[in-house]
């Protein structure tokens, strides 16, 4: 699924989050948004999953206007840090609770919910945690289960806002590693959401680089690494 943003303008009172903003995410691939604190990623990621509107602009997924559709009808699976794992279910009913939610005529049999669920447990290596509640897990692996979760009703955009935040630097190298890992073996279009250099050059295939609602500069992480668009690309990138 590709995704186009077009003169996406976005404002919070007389605060300019978006500024009429243009971007192209092509079908299958790891895009990072980065920037600083505040430069508006946040808000991009929203307006994409249509948790937010945009006073004014388009949106489009593979090239059809879905810019006024709610969330529940876009198809895209979501890592936000608001929508955390229900901590009295179990690690088994968060990751089916996509699908139990699901309206009458699209819900899954319960042995098909069971196979899928098991399934998703398995891709993210954490099978034998099914029946443990979240607090009960280590924050890298509740990374792991919320991503299970975004996946199991097959969105066709995975959405992350800061999926390796507030873990620890061994746990959230792991983690870079294997959403890399489980993206290569899945090809679902995904944007994810950091402040770090490091992580963004580590795991995207594509980089768009934000500052105050604004990209300074896209592409791969080589040519915005070798080739700063502008001064304050390379400040940023400069602590690398
Ligand atoms: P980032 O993700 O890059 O840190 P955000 O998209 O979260 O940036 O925020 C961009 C700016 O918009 C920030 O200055 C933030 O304070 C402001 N902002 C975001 N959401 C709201 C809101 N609901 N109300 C008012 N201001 C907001």
């Amino acid at each position: 699924m590709s995704i186009r943003i077009e003169g996406i303008q976005k404002r919070f009172g007389d605060f300019i989050a978006l500024d009429n903003l243009d971007l192209s995410i092509r079908s299958g691939e790891l895009t990072a948004l980065l920037g600083p604190s505040g430069s508006g990623k946040t808000t991009l990621l929203r307006i994409i999953a249509g948790l937010e509107q945009a006073d004014s602009g388009r949106v489009h997924f593979n090239e059809q206007d879905i810019t006024g559709q709610h969330v529940s009808e876009r198809g895209v699976g979501f890592v936000f840090q608001h929508y955390a794992l229900f901590k009295h279910m179990t690690v088994f009913d968060n990751v089916a609770y996509g699908l139990t939610v699901k309206p009458k005529k699209l819900r899954p049999t319960k042995a098909e919910i069971d196979k899928k669920v098991r399934e998703l447990l398995e891709l993210v290596q954490l099978g034998w945690t099914a029946e443990r509640y979240p607090a009960q897990l280590s924050g890298g692996q509740r990374q792991r289960i919320a991503l299970a979760r975004a996946l199991a009703v097959e969105p066709k955009v995975l959405l992350l806002d800061e999926p390796f935040g507030a873990l620890d630097a061994k746990v959230r190298a792991e983690l870079r590693r294997w959403l890399r890992r489980l993206h290569d073996e899945i090809h679902i279009t995904s944007v994810f959401v950091t402040h770090d250099q490091e992580e963004a050059l580590e795991v995207a295939d594509r980089i768009v680089v934000m500052n105050k609602g604004r990209i300074e500069q896209e592409g791969s992480p080589d040519e915005v690494y070798d080739k700063p668009a502008n001064p304050f690309v390379y400040e940023f990138l400069g602590n690398v």
